[in-house]
């Protein structure tokens, strides 16, 4: 593999984790195969100790999936990375890793649904406690950490209020107490935000989202620093099954090459979007990295090389405004997910939390109102169009007059 170093970002998205292949194919083959032939019982048994470097089964390791680990393990500046069936593998995996019975983990309380349910439900169900804090309260931090606190785990910006966690700060306190700090970089990508760079020890990422960025694969990293570190997650991972394809780790590795394009795109036209939404009368608690209202703008200032592609407002008029937004915009689809060439929407009163009833969403920060969006690489003025066409029919119901 070729030291790439010095390159510039966008250069190392184009050739990370690329090496030389047979018949001098330029892009690295998928390997379709579950198992590896031995040359001999001898080839067989030095793959098997360790003491031959190669390929034996793909649950333990393939060359396709091997290619895309090194370039996210290149694009993060760790050491090495695994690739997961999907992120909530990569979160289980790094879990059950790093944590036995009797532990306690210190979570970011804005963090992915199923993370705080994998924490509150499996992992708590094998001896883990877990206390939940705003991390973007460094004293938070601070009070919550115990004796056993073994895992600090941070997503920043969370979801879905995009608060934004200091990781070098949280780093140097859970350093100090021994625990490890995780960070969920999902929202960021290694484009925008190095985890490792600002003291974190493991980064993951869903590849569903901005990595893979065309939304058609499920899948998850984790990056790690250092050999030790990445053996015992190797095993981990090796026993719990949660791999990821050949397939999906090429599709994956393809997408990785306009990740610096995409994100330059993503992060200029969600600014412009933005600043648009933050003049906009029917709009309200507008919540975006790059705008000066957000309450920890200089954070992402000196942790962000961008501010990413989401945004989450309130429209006025509550939770049947919010469903006429979703019932009139055309070219933003009605979806989960995130991070891929298209522009997405959801409003979570109405569809993802409905279930949840206004309680327990209002709980959870959730307001009727809240729409969050994805901001895709269309032309910037043909998604204005889109939601400004959108919200003229959230005026013309006059929901606003009618809750005064
Ligand atoms: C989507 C997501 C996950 C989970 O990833 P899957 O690939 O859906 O399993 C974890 N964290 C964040 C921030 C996400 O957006």
């Amino acid at each position: 593999m070729k030291n790439h170093s010095k390159l510039d970002f966008h250069t190392k998205c184009v050739h990370s984790g690329i090496d030389e292949y047979e018949y001098g194919s330029v892009v690295p083959p998928i390997y379709q195969t579950s198992t590896f032939k031995f040359k001999s019982a001898q080839h067989g048994a030095s793959l098997f100790s360790g003491e031959e470097k190669g390929y034996i089964y793909t649950r333990m390791l393939n060359p396709t999936i091997e290619a895309m680990e090194n370039a996210i393990a290149e694009l993060e500046g760790g050491h090495k990375a695994l690739g997961c069936g999907s992120g909530m593998a990569a979160v289980h995996t790094i879990f059950a890793a790093l944590l036995s019975a009797g532990d306690h983990v210190v979570c970011s309380a804005a963090v992915y649904g199923p993370t705080t349910t994998l924490l509150n439900t499996v992992m708590k169900k094998f001896g883990v406690e877990t206390t939940f804090i705003d991390t973007a309260v460094i004293e938070n931090v601070k009070n919550a950490i115990k004796p056993n606190t073994k895992v600090v785990y941070v997503e920043t910006p969370g979801n879905p209020t995009l608060c934004i966690s200091d990781i070098e700060e949280i780093s140097k306190i859970a350093h100090k107490h021994g625990a490890k700090v995780v960070v969920d970089n999902t929202f960021m990508s290694p484009a925008l935000q190095n985890p490792i760079a600002l003291g974190a020890d493991v980064v993951m990422h869903s590849l569903t989202k901005f990595l893979n960025g065309h939304a058609d694969v499920v899948g998850g990293i984790i990056v790690v620093k250092d050999d030790e570190t990445y053996k015992h997650f190797r095993k981990t991972l090796n026993q719990l099954g949660g791999v990821i394809d050949p397939f999906n780790s090429f599709l994956v590795h393809r997408g990785l090459k306009t990740l610096a394009l995409r994100m330059q795109r993503h992060c200029e036209s969600a600014q412009i979007i933005a600043e648009w939404l933050e003049k906009h009368p029917l709009v309200k608690n507008i919540r975006y990295p790059g705008l000066k209202s957000h309450p920890h703008y200089n954070v992402g200032l000196k942790q962000h090389k961008g501010h990413g592609g989401m945004i989450t407002f309130e429209v006025e008029g509550g939770i049947e405004a919010g469903k006429i937004l979703m019932n009139s915009v055309h070219l933003h689809q009605l979806a989960v997910s995130l991070g891929g060439v298209e522009s997405l929407i959801q409003h979570p009163a109405s569809m993802t939390h409905f279930s949840m009833g206004k309680e327990a969403r209002l709980a959870g920060g959730i307001s009727d109102g809240l729409v969050r969006v994805s901001v895709g690489i269309e032309s910037v003025d043909d998604l204005i169009a889109d939601l400004q066409h959108a919200f003229v029919k959230v005026k013309e119901a006059h929901l606003v007059e009618a809750e005064a």
